[in-house]
């Protein structure tokens, strides 16, 4: 831990703003100080805890919630394993592959490319080429409407892909993102360059982050509500606590959509551009339902994914046989997924029209329904730029201060994935290294 010395009357003068010193927290208690607070133990802010761990610092690693993992989150409802937020990953982007690897946490390959399937049946080979040139084309036009400093919605681009239209915009908007892309920003949309996700950890994934976060120096149910700028350190506030833990740095490990509720007050408050930045990148929804489909009626591999369209219904994705068991799970996105967030009838009867319609098959009783839209510490699926917004992700590369930002809305290439949080959790700590300063 570090000490921090005593500023002098002149220096508490100069460095704290009317408004700081009124804050009743920070007047009353000074509590425990470390290098870097880390706010949030999602998959960024456990990869930030881990590289300070390395470095040597002292950091604190604060998450609000009684378990870590934010929205990896993994489930044993049904008996096996299921994870209701993110369930696949990318082994070759970055580290996180790595960690759990060295950690000994045992990673398998999925099948990387989805069926396709018609009114119930997979479609020929004919049927793949067509979707796989639908989207292609619809990739191709969004690039060079970006490379050519367009950001309008990415609809736009769309066009008629002939009967896969449809599937191509579920894909890549309500099932990919969670938002229309009437309402998502091309230039982002275009950006995104996540690999596809090949592996999974039969534990779960959220079971993975727990593992990793085992030896962080973490506090649960620790829920950040304030943060004060004191000059030469910040001052954070948790809910039901009296002291504060003083921090020279802090990463920023929140989703986007909980910095623009007022669940954390910031004194001075956050600058417009910054909230303005938040405010154009507002979360879409996605929302997951598991069940249990006994007998591999659909004949599929294990953990491979369908993406299905009958009739005039929307195209739906289906994740069948997890870790190899007779779970499946079924994506909602955009306005459905809003719909039924947490609402385990609406979610029953949407996925029984789904299953029905697409597959002719039936819904079991049993059935977990996620609440990602609904959890006041998540509030939604992942930050999507809105149309004309593509560009203000760049604005949190930068700290602000030494208020660093990390999570998966803060990657312009891999936002909305949990190796692109991880990714930024690692830069983060970097950044916040560099910003401590200091003999370690
Ligand atoms: C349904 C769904 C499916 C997905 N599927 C995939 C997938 O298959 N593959 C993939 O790569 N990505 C997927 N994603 C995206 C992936 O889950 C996220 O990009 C990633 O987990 C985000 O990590 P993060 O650390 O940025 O944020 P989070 O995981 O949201 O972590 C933020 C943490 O901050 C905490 N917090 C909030 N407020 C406070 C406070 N005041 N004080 C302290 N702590 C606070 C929260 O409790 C949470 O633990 C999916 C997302 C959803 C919703």
């Amino acid at each position: 831990m570090i000490r921090f010395p005593r500023p002098s009357r002149r220096e508490v003068l100069a460095g704290l703003s009317a408004t700081v010193l009124a804050a009743p927290a920070l007047a009353q208690n000074a509590g425990t100080g470390v290098d870097v607070a880390i706010v949030g133990a999602g998959a960024a802010g456990i990869a930030a805890a881990r590289k300070l761990a390395a470095s040597g610092r002292s950091y604190v690693l604060l998450e609000a919630a009684s378990r870590v993992g934010g929205r990896a989150r993994s489930d044993t409802g049904l008996g096996p394993v299921v994870d209701l937020g993110a369930a696949t990953f990318s082994r070759m982007d970055g580290t996180l592959a790595d960690a759990a690897g060295e950690a000994g946490l045992p990673l398998v390959a999925v099948p990387s490319a989805a069926r396709l399937f018609v009114d119930g049946h997979e479609v020929a080979e004919s049927g793949y080429d067509a979707f796989a040139l639908a989207l292609g084309r619809t990739r191709r036009d969004m690039l060079a409407a970006a490379d050519a400093g367009k950001d309008g919605p990415a609809a736009a681009f769309l066009g008629s892909r002939g009967p896969w239209t449809a599937t191509v915009e579920a894909m890549l908007g309500p099932l990919g993102c969670g938002r229309a892309l009437a309402a998502v920003s091309t230039l982002d949309l275009a950006r995104r360059q996540a690999p596809p996700d090949d592996v999974t950890c039969p534990l779960g994934l959220g079971v993975m982050l727990e593992r990793l976060a085992a030896w962080t120096n973490l506090r649960t149910d620790a829920a950040v509500t304030q943060i004060t700028n004191a000059g030469r350190f910040y001052a954070l506030a948790l809910r039901g606590e009296r002291s504060v833990i003083r921090a020279r740095t802090v990463i920023l490990a929140v989703p986007a959509a909980v910095l623009v509720s007022d669940a954390i007050r910031f004194n001075p408050v956050l600058p417009a551009r910054v909230m303005l930045a938040l405010r154009g990148c507002p979360s879409g929804a996605i929302e997951q339902v598991a069940f249990t489909l006994p007998g591999n009626p659909l004949h599929l591999a294990d953990n491979e994914t369908v993406l299905a369209r009958a009739g005039e219904g929307a195209p739906t994705l289906l994740r069948g046989r997890v870790g190899g068991s007779d779970v499946h799970v079924l994506r909602f996105g955009a306005a459905p997924a809003q719909a039924l967030s947490g609402k385990g009838e609406a979610a029953r009867q949407a996925a029984r029209t789904v299953m029905r319609g697409a597959f002719g098959l039936d819904m079991p009783e049993k059935l977990l329904v996620s609440n990602w839209g609904g959890d006041p510490l998540i509030r939604g699926a992942m930050a999507v730029a809105s149309p004309g917004q593509g560009a203000q992700r760049a604005l949190f590369a930068s700290p602000l201060g030494r208020l660093v930002f990390a999570g998966e809305y803060t990657t312009p290439v891999g936002w909305g994935t949990l190796t692109g949080a991880w990714n930024s959790g690692e830069i983060a700590a970097e950044r916040a290294i560099r910003l401590t300063g200091g003999p370690a």
